[in-house]
C-alpha cells in the first residue's frame, strides 16, 4: 500500500508531502511532486500542521499506567476537598498520587493526621508529586510495622509522627500494596499508550523494571509479548533500571543486555542516585536554604556508581542515571571519568534531569560526553519553590537548558511522566518561554534559557533517537525514516502562546493511524 499525503505545514521545513509505504517515508518533498508518483491512495491533511511522533526520552509506561489508575490527589481546592474526593474514591488499600503542597493554599504537607480523616478502617498512602515522598494514614504504618517489624531506615528518611516516607524508606510503607500480576501490568502499559498515542508521542524511554514489586522479568515478559504480537504501538527503549546488583547481575547473565525484541528494545542501565528537589532529597554539594539540616539524600555514590557501572561496561551498556542535585551530577561525572580510564569504547551515556547542574557543571559534562536528558515542564511546577530550597544565587544556575544545547551536550525534553502530562506541547511550551502555565502570575524563569523552538521539536523527536541508536531511521520526516508523524490543529509558528491550544488530531505508527480524535 503506497499512500500520498497532501496539504499540510511542516515546521521548519520545506517540504509539504510525502509518501508512505511499508511504514517507512519513501519520498518527502513538495506537492507537485509527490502526485508525480503512482499511488494507491491520497490523503488530503487539509493544511494541518505535522510533526513528527514526539519522542519521550525519560518517562514510566508502568507508573503512569498505574498512576492512572489510582486515586488522584493533585489539582484539588484543598486539603479537605481532597479528603472528601479520597472518601469517595474505592480502592483498598487506597494509594492516590501527585499531591502538590504550591498548589493548595495552605501551602503545606499532607500529614497522617489528614489522612486518617480520609479512613482510620483501610491503609491510605498518597504519593507526592516528585514521587520521591509518600504520606501515609495510621492504619498504612501499622500494617506496615506487622509486615516489617520496626523501621530501621535512616532517621532523615521518614518521620512516623507526620506519617511521611522518603525515597527508599518509601518501601516501607508501599509494601503492603499487592504485587501486580502480568494482566495489570499489561492494563498499565496499554492505560498508558493510549495517553500517549493521543498526546501524538509514538516513543517513548521508559523506565519500568523498578517501578512496583513485581519481579522485573514480570515487566519485561509482558512488553516482549506485546512487541511480538503487535498490541504495542510505541518504540519503547527501556532503561533498565535494578539498582540491585544482584538483579542486575542476573539480568545481564540472562543475556537481556541489549536485546531488540521489536518496538521493544533494552536500552542503558537507568539508576536513580538522589531525590527531588521539591522533596529536598537532591543530593546537593551544600545543605539547603529552607532546610539547613539537610543536603539531601545520595542513594548511589561514585563508588556504588562505579560498581555497576562496570558491569554495564562489560556488556555494551550505556547508562542513563537520575542525577538532579549537584551533588551527585559531580558523582556520576567522577564515576564516569572512572570508566573512560578503563575503556575508551565510544558511548551514549547521559544524565537524566541535570537541571541543577551548574556552569562549571556543564562545562564538564560536555568535555566527559555526558547527554542530558532534561524536563523543562518541571519548571511548570517547581518555579515557586527553586530560589526557597537554593537561595537566591545558587538559583541562578539552574534549569540551564539553553546553555547545555549551546555548548554541544546532546540534550533531549522529556516529561518524567507520570510525574508531568505527557502532552509535549506544554512541555515545548516551557521550553521556549520559560514561563508556568500553572503559576501564569510568575514572570518566566532566567528567560534568557528559552530554547529556540526548531531546537526544542529537535531536542523532543532527533536527539532522543540519538541515545536509542536509530538516528537513521527515527524521529525526522525524511526518506527512510519509520513512517511515524501527528496530524495537529492550533499551532502558529509564530506565536509561542498557541502551543497551549496545540491538539493532535491523528496519530500515525508506522503509515498506520493509532489515535484518532
Ligand atoms: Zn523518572
Amino acid at each position: 500500500m503506497k499512500q500520498a499525503y497532501i496539504n499540510m505545514h511542516i515546521p521548519f521545513s520545506k517540504h509539504n508531502a510525502f509518501i508512505v509505504e511499508d511504514g517507512v517515508f519513501t519520498h518527502v518533498s513538495n506537492k507537485a511532486t509527490i502526485l508525480n508518483q503512482e499511488v494507491d491512495e491520497i490523503i488530503d491533511l487539509k493544511d494541518y500542521t505535522v510533526f513528527p511522533g514526539f519522542h519521550d526520552s525519560h518517562m514510566h509506561l508502568v507508573g503512569l499506567g498505574m498512576m492512572q489508575s489510582i486515586f488522584d490527589a493533585s489539582n484539588h481546592q484543598s486539603i479537605d476537598s481532597l479528603i472528601e474526593k479520597a472518601k469517595a474514591f474505592d480502592m483498598n488499600p487506597l494509594v492516590g498520587r501527585g499531591f502538590h503542597e504550591s498548589l493548595i493554599p495552605d501551602n503545606r504537607m499532607l500529614n497522617k493526621a489528614d489522612l486518617d480523616k480520609i479512613s482510620t478502617e483501610k491503609p491510605v498512602i498518597i504519593y507526592r508529586v516528585c514521587g520521591h515522598m509518600v504520606v501515609a494514614n495510621s492504619k498504612a504504618i501499622e500494617a506496615a510495622q506487622k509486615q516489617n517489624g520496626t523501621i530501621t531506615y535512616s532517621k532523615d528518611s521518614y518521620d512516623l509522627k507526620e506519617g511521611l516516607f522518603k525515597e527508599e524508606a518509601m518501601q516501607y510503607v508501599l509494601s503492603i500494596i499487592p504485587i501486580p500480576d502480568e494482566s495489570t501490568i499489561k492494563s498499565y502499559i496499554l492505560k498508558a499508550q493510549k495517553t500517549l498515542l493521543s498526546h501524538g508521542v509514538t516513543s517513548v524511554g521508559s523506565d519500568d523494571f523498578h517501578v512496583t514489586k513485581a519481579p522485573y522479568e514480570t515487566v519485561l515478559n509482558v512488553l516482549k509479548t506485546m512487541s511480538e504480537t503487535d498490541e504495542l504501538k510505541l518504540n519503547v527503549y527501556e532503561q533498565v533500571n535494578l539498582p540491585n546488583l544482584d538483579d542486575f547481575k542476573d539480568f545481564l547473565s540472562k543475556g537481556y543486555a541489549l536485546k531488540n525484541y521489536g518496538l521493544y528494545k533494552h536500552g542503558p542501565l537507568k539508576l536513580l542516585a538522589d531525590g527531588s528537589l521539591g522533596a529536598r532529597s537532591a543530593y546537593m554539594k551544600t545543605p539547603y536554604a529552607d532546610d539547613p539540616s539537610t543536603q539531601g539524600i545520595s542513594i548511589f555514590d561514585k563508588e556504588k556508581l562505579i560498581k555497576h557501572f562496570e558491569k554495564a561496561s562489560e556488556y555494551d551498556m550505556d547508562f542513563a542515571i537520575h542525577g538532579i542535585g549537584d551533588g551527585t551530577i559531580e558523582a556520576i561525572m567522577d564515576a564516569k571519568e572512572h570508566i573512560l580510564s578503563l575503556d575508551a569504547k565510544p558511548r551514549r551515556d547521559s544524565i537524566i534531569h541535570a537541571q541543577l547542574a551548574d556552569l562549571e557543571q556543564i562545562k564538564r559534562m560536555k568535555t566527559l560526553n555526558l547527554g542530558a536528558q532534561t524536563q523543562p515542564i518541571f519548571i511548570a511546577s517547581d518555579v515557586p519553590i527553586i530560589e526557597k530550597r537554593l537561595g537566591k544565587e545558587r538559583a541562578q544556575e539552574t534549569y540551564l537548558f539553553n546553555t547545555m544545547i549551546f555548548e554541544g551536550i546532546k540534550t533531549t525534553i522529556s516529561t518524567d511522566a507520570p510525574i508531568e502530562s505527557t502532552n509535549p506541547f506544554e512541555n515545548l511550551y516551557v521550553a521556549v518561554t520559560r514561563k508556568s502555565f500553572k503559576h501564569p502570575h510568575l514572570d518566566p524563569f532566567i528567560k534568557e534559557e528559552g530554547i529556540r523552538l526548531s531546537k526544542a521539536i529537535k531536542a523532543y523527536t532527533e536527539t532522543p533517537a540519538y541515545f536509542t541508536y536509530q538516528e537513521d531511521s527515527l524521529g525526522k520526516i525524511k526518506k527512510g525514516y519509520q513512517a511515524d508523524f501527528i496530524v495537529a490543529k492550533g499551532f502558529n509558528p509564530k506565536d509561542k502562546a498557541s502551543l497551549l491550544k496545540t491538539e493532535v488530531l491523528k496519530t500515525y505508527k508506522q503509515g498506520a493511524l493509532v489515535y484518532e480524535r
